[in-house]
């Protein structure tokens, strides 16, 4: 029964991480620093590294505890939390860097509804340019209306 609750534990952090992204890009990234996020703003930024990469390093660390102490003697659920801390950041660069910015040319024509309607939604929080007056903060949880076609 420990792989189910391992698994759920996984999940669980997954759907966690969608709140706590929405809560430091509303109010880290678009407060305190938005020095770091503000480049990634800007249209048509061409460079290979943005400074708002800060912020993948910022929430690798948390991961790589959970995972340095999550083998300690024996696996334990740190483990599972740092795994699902790591699948969202896949998630959100697979998402947020290579579907929608492009940053990679990969699955660029996809028909998913959830995909284009994920890419709708953050198209709509890079119409503000500046910090204040945000929208569509969320990544992969983003408003039905979007998927409407
Ligand atoms: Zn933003
Ligand atoms: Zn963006
Ligand atoms: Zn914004």
């Amino acid at each position: 029964m420990m792989v189910l609750l391992y698994i759920a534990i996984t999940l669980l952090t997954f759907v966690c991480m969608e709140a706590v992204t929405w809560l430091t890009h509303r109010f880290v990234m678009h407060g305190f620093m938005w020095y770091f996020h503000e480049d990634h703003h800007q249209p048509k930024y061409q460079n290979t590294f943005e400074r708002n990469d800060i912020f993948f390093v910022i929430f690798a660390i948390p991961s790589i505890l959970l995972f340095y102490f999550g083998v300690d003697g024996g696996v334990n659920y740190l483990f599972f939390i740092g795994l699902g801390v790591l699948l969202y950041g896949i998630s959100y660069f697979l998402v947020h860097d290579v579907l929608i910015h492009q940053r990679f040319k990969w699955f660029k024509k996809t028909k998913n509804k959830y995909l284009i309607g994920l890419r709708k939604a953050h198209k709509v929080h890079h119409k503000h340019l500046g910090k204040e007056d945000g929208e569509c903060f969320g990544m992969l949880f983003v408003p039905f209306k979007y998927f409407k076609i």
